[in-house]
């Protein structure tokens, strides 16, 4: 007989661990054991945290702002979400329909929890942010992929949606700019995303936490904007990790109808109660302050991903879409499956990752991680000198590679 009432949560269990462990802890040792290994496997910004949020928070400790707040968050920093996302996307939240968590993600969590019931499924584009499938199954949902391809810059085609759209489908996630494929959406995808969710009554999960990282002079559209009936149908998410360098902060809000709001608060109410009263007063200098830091951030990443872009265009077999938003360069690999390293085979994104690593000392993300394994993801998170020496690297074994099969399979 099974011990039945020592078992573990059934959802907990169909959570899978992070596939990315295994290569981070490989490079990590690496660097331990005084070996030169370029990281570009980071999933946030390198810069630190600009001078006057961080005096904010000095300032909240020494007057003792080192209590609860209210659960949904204080109201200076309701207001200053409300204000930001009129003043950036032109949207109209009253400061009642923010609710701030511990980061985006947690945002994410009060989302699912909130609007789904068992088997909901939710649609994803694939390759996908990769706590977006585990999220929803933690709320007892079914993740639903929708493939989305390098022709057309990872966008997804609306007839592509439809098609997996059935009577259980709930939710629709719009991650604009997209991590890991750095897309920006086209205002006439956006716009046939929303039409399809409000055709079939679905919610709009609206991940934008890369808003404000968008290169080429684009500005970022919400795909909340498109009408009131839009507006209703999405729950915008956003933080201030990614834009402001405050990932360790962890503050991130949802904006969304007030009837939703309601319950997210409650639910954040029993199980975490307010972010942090200090991250949460310097995020409201991070939005309401100057903002010339995050400026100068993201046209240093402007410059890194041209440079990144170019470098890896000029590697023979290498393609790879140009990026117009986030941090992130997906480089397609798919050219060199079945090639070898010294007798080992490329079968698929984690053995070109483990290689990658082993041999050349640079570390990327294996595409498999979020469903897509002709890709390596590669972020741009780093130095303009890392990126031209990691390059280079990356290069020569890329070319390294030999055709055919490995010596002890030959008869
Ligand atoms: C980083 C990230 C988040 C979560 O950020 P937080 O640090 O939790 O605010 C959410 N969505 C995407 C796509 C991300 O890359």
């Amino acid at each position: 007989m099974s011990k039945e009432t020592r078992s573990l949560s059934k959802l907990v269990l169909s959570i899978a661990p992070s596939q990315t462990l295994e290569i981070t802890a490989m490079a990590k040792q690496m660097r331990a054991d005084g070996l030169d290994v370029i990281g570009f496997a980071a999933g946030e910004p390198d810069f630190d945290t600009p001078q006057n949020i961080k005096d904010a928070a000095i300032r909240a400790i020494q007057m003792g702002f080192t209590k609860y707040t209210p659960a949904a968050g204080t109201n200076q920093l309701r207001e200053a979400v409300a204000h930001s996302l009129k003043e950036r996307h032109d949207l109209d939240y009253k400061p009642e329909q923010i609710i701030v968590s511990n980061g985006a993600k947690h945002s994410l969590f009060n989302t699912f929890q909130t609007i789904l019931n068992f088997y909901d499924e939710v649609l994803i584009m694939r390759p996908y942010w990769l706590s977006y499938p585990e999220l929803v199954k933690l709320a007892g949902g079914m993740p639903v992929y929708v493939d989305v391809y390098q022709e057309n810059n990872f966008e997804p085609r609306p007839e592509d949606i439809e098609r997996m759209i059935t009577d259980r489908t709930k939710a629709i996630i719009v991650n604009n700019p997209s991590n890991p494929c750095g897309t920006t959406y086209k205002e006439e995808t956006l716009k046939a995303i929303a039409d399809i969710a409000i055709r079939h009554d679905l919610f709009i999960i609206s991940d934008e936490i890369y808003g404000d990282l968008v290169y080429d002079g684009k500005s970022h559209n919400s795909i909340a904007h498109f009408s009131h009936n839009v507006y209703d149908h999405t729950i915008v998410i956003n933080g201030l990790s990614k834009s402001y360098a405050m990932t360790g902060w962890r503050i991130g809000y949802s904006a969304c109808i007030p009837e939703i709001a309601k319950h997210m608060a409650s639910l954040q109410s029993h199980a975490a109660s307010n972010a942090c009263s200090i991250a949460q007063y310097a995020a409201v200098e991070a939005l309401t302050g100057p903002q010339d830091d995050l400026y100068r951030m993201r046209d240093e990443f402007d410059r890194r991903r041209k440079e990144m872009v170019k470098l890896l265009r000029e590697i023979p077999g290498v393609t790879c879409a140009m990026p117009e938003g986030a941090f992130y360069v997906m480089m397609n690999i798919r050219e060199f499956k079945g090639k070898s390293f010294n007798g080992r085979v490329i079968h698929n994104s984690k053995d070109f990752t483990q290689l990658l690593l082993e041999s050349a000392m640079v570390a990327v993300v294996p595409g498999s991680a979020f469903g897509g394994d002709d890709f390596v993801r590669l972020s741009y998170a780093t130095s303009m000198d890392n990126i031209k020496t990691g390059l280079e690297r990356i290069r020569k074994f890329c070319m390294s590679l030999e055709d055919g099969k490995p010596m002890y399979m030959q008869p």
